[in-house]
């Protein structure tokens, strides 16, 4: 008997309790709930690990090894299950080498297309690949970009060498190199560089000629600061540290390769034209035009590859991204550009019968975009494949064949089947979601007077025309328009003119150590609270320390890193995740041991620690509805929403001035019910006297803010302009206020 079901028994992955769910196949199941209610858990860490890990069963031992791991779930019993693909929007590799086109392969036909019948006519397709020795340019190793000294970032001016004029690391005073420099006699290393000659600053920078010309000539073997600089980290073939990468970051940026100006190619091939353009052209058209191009090609001997080629770049467009070029690299691709790339390269696979599991794919999608990206979830469903989605957007919800609801509420306080049945059901329900769809009547308040403003001038970023713009301070603006009209690209504009900080998504906590307990700081406090309750050293109670588990070293897991693929978790089997050593864990404050204060969540923490430190330290978190957050829960598993209420809450605590911060999609992530804490947030931020400008999709939020700056009116070299910029209220004439008005 065929299954037409996938059957959960007894699922306990992280906060779920024992769940047991049905869920059909072959149809489109979209999974909802608050933030944090275990919609994750279910999804990916129950469901998706499952059927990776069985599939991983069906290779032989040693090719095993070569494939993701995954933890096998806490589950008594799961059947019915399929080759799973997960299409998350973590962004696609950090490598240079990978291009829209590479990892849709439309550059693999498009190579064909050259090789078969470019002219001059050449032979091999490896002529056309930047990844092979054949056709790459030698200058830039096919990366179509070079690393350059900043050198303008290397020096102030105003200050002396002695007073550390030289910003690399180690060449202040005190520093490793500071002595080649201040102590040979051919520099002042008390006048500020600002009254050096300017012999004397190339001399610095530079030694050479420059050199000879001083008075005191610096010894034979002097080396300028540049050469130095890019000695040590540019040209060394040493794996790079964090810290090398960061010194590189600061004074380094990427310069278009002056030998093949960004095409990759050698000279051979980027000279080589179909219909008159070259290769390189072609990289850089918006999709939407290549497409029209190449169907142009009408010579018999490579129709199939033209109709391959089309086929995926039609796809690129009809998912809302025809504004992109497949030269783009995708490392710098949003994670919802680069979600959506993910899904255009399994739209052409032929598998049926699969499991497709999607991450809110609707993020950095206008409302405008959405229903393209729908269409797609349903032509994944309708070539006979189960598609699973977690997703917060009312107009998933409404294709879904059916709702799957886990709460009531987050944390420990969910876990739990709340609800199962159509659209239609979930409106007379009562949960969370069905609450939420009931009482969408936004927040309009008045809006707030702005103190003043911030221009930026002349913007000419990406597709940005030229666009000068007044940013209000003291108030909540939001960047609208459809996904690539040039919202980020503003933003990083004003980041750029004004030294914004940007709350973003991206993880906190450097390590696998970091805990809401080692980030907010109080940890030290928690072990004075353990020393004064037992009487021992406080040092004891650090899972750093000898009071350390020994077999996990106080990680409570074993953590195998794997060269390419995902690295793999177990729990440690000696203190079965409690960390510590079995004497620390005998003492106790209000009956908690060390251990259980890591499962503390930060609610609880606030109300049960005797401890005025602790609590003031917690407060912020709990302010920006992350109280259901355990104490000890890594940082590494937070999602990206979670991530930017975590650094909310620190600039709550420590911005001591008035400040402009820049939020990308804040929403991502968020519960109907969760934006209008996300709301609360931003307000709070704003009554501190702080500006906020977030870059939004949701019509809750864009309703919320005071003023709106409108971007369009299409995407790539087809947006870039302003349609409109004043109060959110008085918006009108475009798809934005559209969207509001149809709402
Ligand atoms: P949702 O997807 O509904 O936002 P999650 O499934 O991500 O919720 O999380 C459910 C609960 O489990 C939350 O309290 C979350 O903090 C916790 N959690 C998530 N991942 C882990 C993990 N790897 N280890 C421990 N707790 C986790
Ligand atoms: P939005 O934030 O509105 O989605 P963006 O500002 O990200 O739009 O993008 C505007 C245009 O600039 C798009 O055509 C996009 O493809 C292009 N673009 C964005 N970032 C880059 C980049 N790093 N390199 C090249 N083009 C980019
Ligand atoms: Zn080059
Ligand atoms: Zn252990």
């Amino acid at each position: 008997m065929p299954n037409h079901t996938i059957r959960i028994r007894g699922a306990r992955t992280n906060n779920l309790k024992c769940l047991d769910v049905t869920i059909p196949r072959g149809r489109l199941v979209v999974f909802v709930g608050v933030s944090g209610s275990g919609k994750s858990s279910l999804v990916f860490d129950t469901i998706a690990a499952e059927a990776g890990h069985q599939l991983n069963e069906t290779f032989p031992p040693f090719a095993r090894n070569r494939l993701p791991k995954w933890t096998r779930p806490e589950t008594e019993e799961i059947e019915g299950l399929s080759p799973v693909v997960v299409i998350d929007q973590r962004r696609i590799g950090g490598n240079a080498r990978s291009t829209v086109g590479t990892i849709t392969d439309a550059w693999t036909y498009l190579r064909l297309l050259f090789s078969r019948v470019g002219s001059p006519h050449l032979g091999e397709s490896n002529r056309f690949s930047f990844n092979d020795p054949a056709g790459m340019c030698q200058e830039c190793s096919g990366l179509g970009e070079v690393v350059v000294s900043a050198v303008e970032r290397f020096l102030d001016p105003d200050r002396s060498l002695a007073q550390g004029a030289i910003l690399l690391p180690g060449f202040g005073d005190g520093g490793y190199w500071y002595s080649q420099y201040a102590d040979i006699g051919s520099f002042d290393a008390g006048t500020p560089l600002r009254e050096w000659t300017q012999d004397e600053r190339e001399a610095l920078l530079y030694g050479g000629e420059h050199a000879a010309r001083l008075g005191t000539r610096p010894p034979k073997d002097y080396e300028g600061v540049v050469e130095r600089f890019e000695r040590i980290y540019l040209h060394t073939s040493d794996s790079l540290s964090d810290r090398k990468r960061e010194v590189i970051a600061r004074f380094t940026r990427s310069g278009t390769c002056p030998a093949c100006h960004g095409d990759r190619l050698n000279q051979e091939s980027r000279t080589v034209t179909v219909l008159g353009r070259t290769i390189g052209e072609m990289a850089r058209m918006e999709i939407t035009e290549l497409a029209g191009l190449v169907e142009g090609v009408d010579d018999p001997a490579v129709a199939p590859v033209v109709a391959a080629l089309t086929d995926r770049l039609r796809a690129m467009v009809t998912i809302g991204l025809g504004y992109l070029h497949l030269g783009r690299a995708t490392t710098s691709l949003s994670g919802g550009e680069s979600q959506r790339i993910k899904t255009v390269k399994h739209l052409g696979s032929s598998l049926i019968e699969m499991l497709y599991i999607f991450d809110e794919p609707t993020v950095g999608l206008h409302p405008h975009d959405i229903a393209s990206m729908t269409t797609l979830l349903r032509r994944l469903r309708d070539k006979g494949n189960t598609v699973l989605v977690v997703e917060h957007d009312p107009a998933v919800m409404e294709i879904a064949d059916q709702i799957v609801e886990i709460g009531p509420d987050a944390g420990t306080g969910g876990g739990e089947l709340v609800f199962q049945g159509t659209f239609e059901e979930l409106r007379t329900a009562r949960t969370a979601t069905a609450a939420a769809l009931g009482d969408r009547t936004p927040v309009a308040a008045e809006p707030r007077t702005a103190t003043g403003a911030v221009t930026v001038t002349g913007a000419t970023r990406n597709n940005l025309k030229n666009l000068t713009v007044d940013i209000p301070t003291g108030i909540l603006t939001v960047l609208t328009g459809v996904a690539g009209s040039g919202k980020s690209s503003l933003a990083a504009e004003l980041v750029a003119q004004h030294d914004a900080v940007v709350i973003d998504q991206r993880p906190v906590g450097a390590n696998r150590r970091s805990t809401p307990i080692t980030y907010t700081g109080i940890a030290t406090s928690v072990r004075r609270l353990f020393a004064r309750h037992s009487g021992l050293p406080a040092g004891l109670f650090s899972a750093n320390s000898e009071g350390a588990c020994p077999g996990c070293g106080g990680l409570g897991v074993i953590y195998t890193d794997l060269a390419f693929m995902d690295g793999q978790e177990t729990v440690c089997e000696t203190c079965h995740g409690r960390r510590f050593t079995a004497e620390v864990l005998r003492h106790r404050v209000n009956g908690l041991s060390i251990a259980d204060i890591d499962e503390l969540t930060i609610s609880d923490a606030v109300g049960q620690l005797p401890d005025e430190q602790i609590r003031r330290a917690l407060v912020h978190l709990e302010r920006v509805g992350l109280g259901y957050l355990r104490l000890g829960q890594p940082l590494t598993t937070l999602s990206g929403g979670e991530c930017q209420r975590v650094k909310i809450a620190r600039e709550l605590r420590e911005a001591a001035g008035p400040a402009l911060y820049v939020l990308d999609e804040p929403t991502t992530g968020l519960h109907l019910r969760d934006i209008t804490v996300l709301l609360g947030v931003l307000d709070q931020l704003v009554e501190r006297g702080h500006t906020v400008v977030v870059i939004e999709h949701n019509l809750d939020v864009i309703r919320h803010a005071d003023w709106a700056v409108d971007l369009g009116p299409g995407p790539g070299r087809h947006g870039g302009r302003i349609l409109y910029q004043g109060p959110v209220s008085r918006m009108s004439g475009t798809v934005t206020a559209a969207a509001l008005q149809e709402a």
